[in-house]
């Protein structure tokens, strides 16, 4: 058992009872609206949108199989990320546990909200060790951060190592499954009951190819969810975020084709680059990019960029030496990064 009260931040403790966010109300009809100052002209953009996104939740909770009470909606999943910092940890005094190599976003809001982070390598084949990770925990490791299929190594996480962390420590586990539609593996949202101190982080970034509305959704147990809409932002999400969102969830069978067809190319493009004369070793992937050991990533690198191509260098990040994290594109885009690799010459 956790003691989510003990674990949240005592000033954020005391916000709870008689605060409460003006929209998070359940709406009472304003037949006359002249209680926010809005203005009159401009329909339908002058109203300020709902908190509770009911229409938005009540779709997603449908297709993801939870209660609506156990979903929250950020500005994109680093709003969340954020948000967890400012929850639970006590600047200068707690810490967050996090793998590495993993997504950055973790370490800078770890930075930004001044706590501590303390990464913990994964094994030489990207693996999850939870013996070790939990080794690195105190009394005041509020967080631990969890990306599978993670980025940018793009493998799943071992299910039984994850398990082990949720019921060990005893403070929040995020498990970020930014890249969930890639994977075979179930999301641990089905989960929720199981695991009182997860939070499970999905987006509308990446396989539902709305990047540009930053939408975020965190999935936990309605305890937890509580404190998010406590501290958010009002009116957090805008409304253009959740009428473009809902009409995403509209076309959900598109996002399947995406997929399917992204899963395809993925594996074409890595045989592809294993042929490669300047690719060392090609990475198993979950996710809609790979990643790629180059004999030169830099020199690969630039010769892309001077082309107009641009991948992710991780070359300094720690196990990923010489690595280049590859993202699929359309079929037209494959092929002519492939095609213009073929004529890469390191000697030249
Ligand atoms: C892209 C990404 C995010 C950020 O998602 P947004 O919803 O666009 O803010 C978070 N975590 C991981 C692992 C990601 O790859």
């Amino acid at each position: 058992m956790i003691d989510l009260q003990h674990l949240v931040r005592p000033n954020i403790r005391k916000l709870s009872s008689p605060f409460q966010q003006g929209d998070g109300q359940p709406e009472s009809p304003r037949r006359i609206a002249l209680d926010a100052n809005e203005n009159p002209y401009n329909r339908p953009l002058n109203r300020y949108p709902s908190g509770l996104q009911h229409d938005l939740k009540a779709r997603l909770a449908k297709l993801k199989g939870v209660g609506e009470k156990e979903i929250f909606s950020g500005n994109g999943s680093t709003e969340i990320i954020d948000l967890c910092y400012r929850i639970f940890c006590q600047p200068q005094t707690d810490n967050a546990v996090a793998i590495e190599p993993t997504c950055r976003l973790y370490g800078h809001f770890a930075a930004v909200n001044d706590v501590e982070y303390r990464p913990v390598p994964l094994s030489h084949d990207f693996q999850l060790d939870a013996d070790r990770l939990l080794k690195a925990c105190d009394r005041h490791t509020k967080l631990v951060w969890l990306c599978s299929p993670n980025t940018p190594t793009g493998n799943t996480l071992e299910v039984k190592e994850i398990e082990k962390v949720a019921r060990t420590f005893q403070g929040m586990v995020i498990v970020d499954e930014a890249y969930t539609e890639f994977s075979k593996q179930p999301s641990f949202r089905q989960r929720l009951e199981e695991f009182p101190n997860m939070i499970v982080l999905n987006t509308f970034s990446k396989a539902w190819g709305g990047a540009a509305i930053r939408l975020g959704v965190a999935y936990a147990q309605e305890a937890v969810i509580r404190l998010f809409d406590m501290i958010r932002p009002s009116y957090n999400l805008n409304l253009l975020t959740q009428e473009q969102a809902v009409e995403l969830l509209r076309h959900r069978y598109d996002i399947e084709d995406w997929t399917r067809i992204l899963l395809l190319e993925r594996n074409r493009m890595m045989k592809a680059f294993e042929s490669l004369a300047c690719c060392e070793r090609v990475y198993p992937s979950s996710a809609n990019f790979f990643l790629a050991r180059m004999k030169d990533a830099r020199s690969v690198y630039n010769y892309l960029a001077e082309k107009g191509i641009r991948v992710h260098d991780c070359s300094h990040e720690p196990l990923c030496e010489d690595c280049l994290r590859i993202t699929i594109g359309s079929k037209a885009e494959n092929a002519e990064i492939l095609g213009i690799l073929r004529y890469y010459n390191p000697a030249e």
